[in-house]
């Protein structure tokens, strides 16, 4: 049985060092010895360091990861964090296409499939967003959006044991409009299937798929119920500690 993954992207949230060891804590706190589901906090890349140090302090098992990384490994690419520096902060995980990133930054399918060869290659887990727009969804182009993000993001990519996906309909990223558990499911036992013809059956079978797109406490428990949910990416809720910590809690088996 996959062990359900719940993640927190802060995006460019908390503003102050103060504010990210406040929620940190609580967070770190409220799941103190929780090993049944694994639980990671995405801050921004200049609170790496210090979350780094505080979930060591605790000796805590919420696991670290940065929003986004580099392709190349060092050199003149000012405003650029390589992956080998996102290790070196404590990071297990890195989150990439992002649709923040695919939108607003104009990241294209070939370039992300570069990150994720970067970051695969120097050692970290990638955290691999995918997800069709309203329009793509209207038009009836869910799974092709899909098929050609998973695809082109994963060409060249030989195994998928560092590897998770996170479905994010990009309709429901921040505007309170979560995908049904049906329309989650179907979308997850879609891209399982697709992964299934790339990478054979047993891949896909222990394949973690998170869902992303306003997962609050009370869609939580029925979304992430889903066979081929495998638990959450989280943006607006993992903010609030009183909101992330039963998201995580409801990836509890
Ligand atoms: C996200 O940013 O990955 C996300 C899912 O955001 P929200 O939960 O706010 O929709």
């Amino acid at each position: 049985m996959r062990k359900k993954f719940v993640a927190g992207n802060w995006k460019m949230n908390p503003t102050s060092a103060h504010d990210v060891v406040r929620l940190a804590t609580e967070v770190i706190v409220g799941l103190k010895d929780e090993g049944r589901v694994t639980a990671a906090l995405c801050p921004p890349f200049p609170y790496l360091g210090l979350l780094d140090t505080l979930l060591k302090q605790h000796k805590s098992q919420v696991l670290l990861g940065g929003q986004n990384c580099y392709i190349e490994k060092d050199g003149a690419f000012t405003g650029e964090v390589s992956p080998a520096m996102l290790l070196d902060t404590g990071c297990k995980y890195v989150i990439l296409g992002h649709s923040e990133r695919r939108h607003k930054m104009g990241e294209s399918d070939a370039f992300i499939n570069q990150k994720v060869g970067a970051a695969l290659a120097a050692g970290l887990e990638v955290i691999l967003c995918i997800g069709e727009t309203l329009a793509e969804r209207e038009g009836n182009q869910t799974e092709a959006v899909l098929d050609r993000q998973v695809t082109q993001g994963l060409a060249d990519v030989k195994e998928l044991s560092k590897l998770v996906i996170a479905y994010e309909p990009v309709w429901a990223i921040g505007t309170g409009k979560n995908a049904t558990p049906q329309q989650a499911q179907d979308a997850h036992a879609f891209i399982r299937r697709r992964v299934g013809q790339l990478y054979g059956d047993p891949a896909a079978q222990a394949l973690i798929i998170q869902y992303g797109g306003s997962v609050k406490p009370d869609n939580a428990a029925t979304l992430l119920g889903q066979p081929d949910v495998d638990g959450a990416l989280v943006g607006g809720a993992a903010l609030k500690a009183d909101q992330f910590l039963p998201i995580v809690r409801a990836g509890i088996l």
